[in-house]
């Protein structure tokens, strides 16, 4: 089973590496039978994705994890989202005992105590949900760049999650910042207000800053730990080399114009 996921896998990658975002993704569902499922941050390369899969009409469900401490922007933007393409994204929230328990032992922004205590509640925030909405999945659609993070730097198309039972897709891996960028503003694709203020990757409001020029992509996250920390426990990675500061820094691009992409959707949809 092991190895066959991991040939699987291998060959998924080697057949994605050709072709163009869409093209990735129908492969995807040719070739993967049963549930396939993108899980979306309503991050900018996220909603190059969701653009892509709802274009192309395909099977794969659309899902986020609504923590409950997201900023007001994503809330905006993931309804701007389903507006502009007619789609819903199935939100798949947090279990409300965890969330009181934690609540009531650690305080309102308990993560900030320790690296357990913020791995606790991305546990029960993040990690519990995700493994509810992948439940029963044979593929699992993410937005992972390689160029994020040292932390993600050996980020492949295509990979056999073991733990999962599954095959974890990553159609943009070998994408840079500046490609997302030229993607989104091409395809007049709803974004994030914050992707503007400075804020590359965006998680949880309590747990994500503005990063400054040279910074790395994920500098804002947890920017109160150590590097080698801050993953959520979703997409756990070794830390394999050093990605150089400002090696791939947040590309402040001219935003899309928001009026002109909103009269260039409705004639997508
Ligand atoms: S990012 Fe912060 S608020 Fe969100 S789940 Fe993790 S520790 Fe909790």
């Amino acid at each position: 089973m092991t190895a066959a996921l991991a040939r699987a896998a291998g060959d998924l990658a080697r057949d994605m590496a050709g072709l163009d975002l869409r093209g990735r993704i129908r492969l995807v569902e040719d070739r993967i039978p049963g549930r396939l499922v993108f899980t979306t941050s309503l991050g900018i390369e996220d909603q190059a994705l969701t653009h892509a899969l709802a274009l192309n009409k395909g099977r794969t469900e659309i899902v986020t994890l609504d923590t409950g401490r997201l900023f007001p922007e994503t809330y905006d933007v993931w309804a701007e989202t389903e507006a502009a393409y007619g789609i819903r994204i199935r939100a798949y929230a947090p279990e409300r005992m965890a969330e009181e328990a934690f609540v009531a032992a650690e305080g309102i922004n308990g993560f900030r105590h320790s690296v357990a205590a913020r791995q606790a509640c991305c546990g029960f925030r993040k990690v519990e949900p995700l493994g509810r909405a992948l439940d029963g999945a044979a593929a699992w659609f993410t937005g992972l760049r390689a160029g994020q993070s040292a932390n993600r730097a050996d980020t492949p198309l295509a990979e056999a999650d073991e733990g999962r039972g599954l095959i974890k897709v990553n159609p943009l891996a070998d994408w840079s910042r500046a490609d997302v960028d030229r993607f989104v503003r091409e395809n007049f694709i709803p974004y994030n207000a914050l992707h503007d203020r400075g804020f590359p990757s965006i998680g949880c409001a309590p747990c994500t800053r503005a990063v400054k020029i040279g910074e790395d992509e994920r500098a804002g996250r947890w920017w109160w730990e150590q590097e080698s920390k801050k993953e959520c426990g979703l997409h756990l990675h070794a830390p394999e080399g050093d990605v150089a500061p400002g090696q791939e820094a947040a590309a402040f691009e001219e935003p899309a114009n928001a009026a002109t992409s909103r009269e260039h959707r409705r004639e997508l949809v």
